[in-house]
């Protein structure tokens, strides 16, 4: 597979990924993603992307305000 961008090839990897909540941050470790070898855009999968929601939404419940967690962990 080849990046539409940069032409680059695309590897299966992990990248972490920082997300904004309403009064803190959550940062995830280790989500799967197709990373782009060249310009290093970062693809994720519907399905992880789903299941990174439910981290999400779990954290706001507990209203973190920081928080590192690892995805291999929750998922
Ligand atoms: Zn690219």
């Amino acid at each position: 597979m080849k990046c539409p961008v940069c032409g680059g090839t695309i590897k299966r990897g992990t990248t972490n990924l920082p997300v904004e909540i309403e009064k803190g941050v959550l940062f995830i470790k280790g989500v799967p993603a197709n990373v782009r070898t060249q310009c290093e855009e970062v693809f994720i999968a519907d399905e992880t992307a789903a299941l990174v929601e439910k981290i999400v939404a779990k954290a706001r419940e507990m209203k973190v305000e920081i928080e590192v967690i690892s995805f291999e962990t929750v998922a």
